[in-house]
């Protein structure tokens, strides 16, 4: 019941990098049949989220509306200059849960599971952990 870790190196400043693939050999190394995955992201700009992997222009909403929702630059006191990120990323949330069943991840048919930058480019860590018998 180790929690493992994934790096990921993002390209720029907004970016959802799917990593369902990475998530799904975890789960099948662990051997785990029936279970839970957590997967949590150890950043303050940054998220994961859950959401359509079939087309990639709903990627391209979901970032749109949030720098819509939250621009780049406002009336923010935080003297670091990303608040918008800091702001995005509490909107979407440091975790997710997902069950693992028959040792596959059971997700929708149309989701995958996203890693959201908002302040890259940069080096990122997911740390994931997995439940089960
Ligand atoms: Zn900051």
């Amino acid at each position: 019941m180790n929690s493992q870790e994934i790096s990921i190196r993002t390209g720029s400043r907004s970016e959802l990098v799917d990593i369902t693939p990475q998530l799904s050999r975890l789960v099948k190394e662990s051997k785990v049949a029936d279970g839970l995955l957590v997967v949590f992201v150890p950043h303050t700009t940054a998220a994961v989220t859950i959401n359509e992997n079939a087309d990639p222009s709903v990627q391209t909403d979901i970032l749109n509306e949030l720098k819509r929702l939250v621009p780049l630059t406002g009336s923010y006191t935080h003297s670091e200059g990303n608040s918008a990120a800091h702001i995005q990323s509490t909107l979407l949330g440091p975790s997710q849960t997902l069950f693992i069943q028959n040792g596959r991840l059971a997700l929708g048919t149309w989701q995958g599971v996203y890693f959201c930058e908002f302040d890259g480019p940069r080096t990122r860590k997911i740390w994931v952990k997995i439940i089960g018998q």
